[in-house]
């Protein structure tokens, strides 16, 4: 399939590309580079020996975006660009909002004018709120606690809306838990700007010596040690997991978690750190942050089930994957 993967050098969308090559698929990748850099190109190149076509394009652009779809016979979008920080979508809900709305509208505008019928959408697990876990596909979506998740939840009703509309486009709705890790190569991974927000990141800047504590917030929650339980999974199979849902991609909407089914602790994350890379991650606990909820993990039955797709890779592969991308930071540039 020609595949346009929107978001493409950001952190998801590197190793899905990767994924997509890997099976014959062909690339092209449109991104704004608000959150990446072009070098992420050369590093797909590097590890699959193909140069995807690349246009620098904001995707709520609908002229920019058009071109690509009257250059390129379009068979399928996987559509990841989009701002994804919580925090920051509080302070900017216009800018959060305007980008992962229209953005997503132009792209399925277009794949309606030119008869592109697989659309694959990036989701989160933010948008079943605070329910209990396991969490399943058919839940009754609460409202989420700040514009990002609004904008997933958002999203998700638009492109259900388009598709019971037009029998031809079907949509694949991904709802992501936690992605961690990096390439095995060292290449790939994810590089926030400033400081991070979310747990990986910030620990391995930790344990670089880049920031000198991990807060963790809370240790008070009824979970198995007191710090809040998350879905960790490696980017690697999350982003197999695209490759599964464009390919079993028909018809009608089709929504599934992409998680391993499996709750760990932030205590446990951080102790699985340190012992796999021998290196020590200090840290404080001081009080819980505004807007967690305890516990979130999925239930993954309908993905393996319906796509014949599973998570493969565990905790010690996420932190060593993580811990090594983190140490080649600086080192390669290509
Ligand atoms: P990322 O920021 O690394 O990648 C997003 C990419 O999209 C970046 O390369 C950025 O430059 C590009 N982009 C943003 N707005 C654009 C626009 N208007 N036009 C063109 N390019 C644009 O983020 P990621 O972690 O790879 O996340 C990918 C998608 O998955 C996002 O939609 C995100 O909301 C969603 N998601 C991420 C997580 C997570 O924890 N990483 C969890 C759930 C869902
Ligand atoms: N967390 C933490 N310290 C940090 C960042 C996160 O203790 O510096 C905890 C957070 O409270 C949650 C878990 O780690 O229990 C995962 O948080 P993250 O922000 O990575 O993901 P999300 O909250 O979106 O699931």
């Amino acid at each position: 399939m020609n595949i346009l993967v929107t978001g493409g050098l950001g952190f998801i969308g590197s190793h899905t590309v990767i994924e997509l090559i890997k099976s014959n698929h062909t690339v092209v990748i449109a991104d704004n580079l608000i959150n990446s850099k072009i070098d992420v190109l050369n590093k797909i190149e590097t590890v699959v020996n193909v140069r995807p076509t690349f246009y620098q394009v904001d995707v709520t652009n609908e002229l920019d975006v058009e071109e690509i779809f009257t250059n390129h016979k379009i068979e399928g979008v996987i559509h990841f660009a989009g701002l994804k920080s919580v925090g920051e979508s509080v302070s900017k809900p216009l800018e959060y909002y305007y980008n992962n709305l229209v953005s997503t509208m132009v792209l399925s505008k277009l794949c309606l004018k030119y008869g592109v019928e697989k659309f694959v959408f990036s989701s989160s697990a933010t948008v079943y709120g605070d329910q209990p876990s396991p969490l399943k596909e058919e839940v009754e979506l609460k409202r989420t606690t700040n514009p990002y998740g609004e904008t997933k939840a958002m999203s998700e009703r638009i492109l259900t809306d388009i598709a019971n509309a037009h029998e031809k486009f079907a949509v694949s709705l991904l709802r992501y838990f936690n992605p961690v890790g990096a390439h095995e190569s060292g290449l790939l991974g994810e590089n926030p700007n400033g400081i991070p927000n979310n747990l990986m990141p910030f620990v391995t800047k930790v344990a670089k010596g880049e920031l000198p504590k991990l807060t963790i917030f809370g240790d008070d929650y009824d979970t198995v040690d007191g710090t809040g339980v998350r879905d960790y999974i490696h980017v690697v199979d999350l982003a197999k997991g695209h490759v599964k849902a464009i390919e079993n991609l028909n018809k009608g909407v089709n929504c599934y978690n992409l998680g391993t089914g499996k709750g760990t602790s932030v205590l446990e994350m951080v102790n699985a750190f340190m012992r796999v890379n021998q290196v020590a991650v200090p840290y404080e606990i001081v009080d819980r942050r505004p807007g967690d909820i305890a516990t979130c993990y999925a239930d993954v039955s309908k993905a393996e089930y319906e796509l014949d797709w599973k998570a493969e890779l565990t905790i010690d592969e996420m932190v060593r994957d993580a811990w090594n991308f983190e140490q080649k930071q600086g080192l390669i540039e290509l």
